[in-house]
């Protein structure tokens, strides 16, 4: 169960990670603070709730703007970065801040894809006592075919490579406090949150919702981002492609020899120059396997680098506070 004292309400952080995001950064204040106008009218949350913006080194009018809204919302607050440090970086940076704070931390992206409506849905489901909840994609009709061929076919082959991943959920989801001190302790550089969180365990369900498309602006996953994203996520959670290389070499192993007998008798049968061009077909081939393998280890190698270097994920610039306090406010 949730550690809340009873007899009060829990605080709820929302946390926001924003690259570029000025077109749709007003819409997004809006909806979130109605949201926390009703939950908090309806005494689920407690009134000092907020909604925690991280500017991940926006170069447009993000933080301007994020500035003006700390000085006129009184939910309002936020955290700038002193360079792009990434999505899940950014994220990490506004949870780490926020969990301090709270009671409860629901984390969402800025672009309005992810409906604001489950957030409700999600603290009811913190109330029944569950400390992770899920937002879940009940469909995935406003993605193009390719989007969606693709995450699908992300999300099977990571449950095949042994990552318990939640399928079609994404970074939308509500955590107690408990949960995020506990994830605190995930030490990883080459931060993959939601192959993490379903280790950190703690009650958990999922709440489903309808994906739209982004309100506005465009987004900040093209192709070649989104395909690094996916190979960093299956490369930090499993060996399993590691373990194919080997096995690949095992089966290369094995037809060799059979190529070998092969070989031999077809020399005893007396056939003077056949095999050229299943030669040249052989060397290419297993020089094709070694350069992937290699690269495929290299990869595991650069993760190590990169792991034991222990660079700090981001570096903070700006923080803001909240403005305007709920003096009234029972906590
Ligand atoms: N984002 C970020 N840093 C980045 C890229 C993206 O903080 O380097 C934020 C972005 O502002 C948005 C969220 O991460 O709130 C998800 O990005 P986006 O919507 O572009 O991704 P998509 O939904 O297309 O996968
Ligand atoms: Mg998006």
């Amino acid at each position: 169960m949730n550690e809340i004292r009873p007899g009060t309400l829990p605080l709820l952080s929302i946390v926001v990670p924003c690259y570029n995001e000025e077109e749709v950064l007003p819409e997004t204040v809006k909806r979130l603070t109605n949201v926390l106008d009703n939950l908090i009218g309806e005494r689920l949350i407690s009134g000092a709730s907020r909604v925690l913006f991280v500017d991940d080194g926006s170069r447009d009018e993000t933080w301007n703007l994020i500035e003006v809204f700390n000085m006129t919302n009184k939910y309002v607050t936020g955290l700038k970065l002193a360079r792009n440090a990434g999505h899940q970086n950014a994220l990490w940076a506004g949870l780490m801040k926020a969990r301090k704070q709270s009671d409860i931390v629901i984390s969402i992206d800025a672009d309005l894809q992810d409906d604001v409506d489950a957030i409700r849905e999600m603290v009811l489901r913190f109330h029944e006592g569950y400390e992770v909840v899920y937002g879940v994609r009940k469909s995935r009709g406003t993605d193009t075919f390719f989007k969606r061929f693709t995450a699908e076919g992300f999300y099977k082959l990571m449950q095949k490579m042994g990552a318990n991943i939640v399928f079609n959920h994404a970074d939308y989801r509500l955590m107690s406090r408990r949960a995020l001190d506990n994830l605190a302790r995930f030490e990883e550089v080459n931060l993959f949150l939601r192959g993490i969180v379903p280790m950190v365990g703690f009650k958990s369900t999922s709440v489903y919702y309808d994906r739209h498309e982004r309100f506005a602006g465009e987004s900040k996953y093209p192709l070649k981002k989104m395909l690094m994203f996916a190979f960093d996520g299956i490369t930090s959670l499993s060996v399993t492609p590691i373990r194919l290389v080997t096995l690949t070499g095992f089966i290369l192993f094995v037809v060799s020899i059979a190529a070998g007998i092969y070989a031999i008798v077809d020399k005893l049968v007396g056939n003077p120059v056949s095999g050229w061009a299943s030669l040249m077909v052989s060397v290419w081939f297993i020089g094709g396997i070694q350069l992937i393998s290699l690269g495929l280890i290299g990869e595991y190698i650069g993760k190590i680098y990169k792991e034991t270097k222990r660079r700090p994920r981001y570096i903070v610039e700006t923080e803001l506070e909240p403005q305007t306090v709920d003096r009234e406010d029972p906590r």
